[in-house]
């Protein structure tokens, strides 16, 4: 049986002060919440966030994580020291990722892989840009994205990985896609699942919808039968709306 995971991308939002102040907001806020929740905060605020969230409801998320284990990759972020600051998720292929700075899927998916290796859930965005939706390859990218970004995953991890569908389009910008629109996509995106690992598997894995999600349409688009919670970029900045989004309904 799926559970609704109702997941806040922080981005590059806040300082260590004002990320704790939310942190703790959503703590409160949250306590009495029935669903899986996560937070990800940038790099910087994500040891003092994850004192904050420790032993509550919410799991503590990073962003992004390199592609190497250690090493002379200046700039990035290990999935070592991750660990080391108590994270629990790592989201891998967000569409600013994909587009802003060119991961193609062959990395993503490395970074899927060792996320894996090294025990973290992982969070994998999937989704079109405009353009590919008005050619009608919506399904097409959504159904590559999906499959070689799980590549060389095995089944047994597969528990640890939800899948979230974020049309481009529709991140940051106010527009969502209708819950009829999100839900077929995600259908598709489930079956894609169910090629490569069964039915089981795509019975039971949790996708989310990303992509101006708030609270005043978070009911509609929970209600329908393929989507089993949300990842929020905006609407996860304040505990104003991040809350009624997280206890929907
Ligand atoms: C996101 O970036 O993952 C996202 C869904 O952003 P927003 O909610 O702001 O559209």
């Amino acid at each position: 049986m799926r559970s609704y995971y109702i997941a806040g991308n922080w981005k590059m939002h806040k300082t260590r002060s004002e990320a704790a102040e939310l942190a703790k907001a959503l703590v409160a806020q949250l306590k009495d919440g029935k669903h899986k929740y996560l937070v990800a905060p940038t790099f910087t605020s994500l040891e003092t966030v994850g004192a904050i969230v420790k032993g509550s409801n919410i799991l503590l998320g990073a962003q992004n994580c390199a592609p190497e284990e250690q090493g002379a990759h200046t700039g990035e972020v290990s999935v070592l020291q991750l660990k080391d600051l108590g994270v629990e998720t790592v989201i891998l292929g967000h569409s600013e990722r994909r587009h802003i700075y060119k991961e193609e899927d062959e990395l993503i998916n490395k970074k899927v892989k060792l996320a894996l290796k090294y025990g973290f859930e992982v969070i994998l965005c999937v989704g079109e840009l405009l353009e590919e939706r008005e050619a009608g390859k919506a399904e097409a990218v959504c159904e590559s994205q999906t499959v070689k970004g799980l590549a060389g995953v095995a089944l047994a991890d597969l528990a640890r990985v939800t899948i979230a569908y974020e049309p481009v389009w529709a991140i940051g910008t106010g527009k969502t896609a209708t819950p009829e629109d999100a839900d077929a996509i995600h259908a598709y995106i489930r079956k894609v699942v169910g090629k490569l690992y069964g039915a089981d598997a795509a019975a039971n894995i949790i996708i989310q919808y990303g992509g101006s999600v708030k609270p005043e349409n978070a009911a509609q688009l929970m209600a329908k039968e393929n989507i089993d919670g949300a990842l929020v970029g905006g609407a996860a900045l304040k505990a104003d709306t991040f809350v009624p989004i997280a206890k929907f309904g």
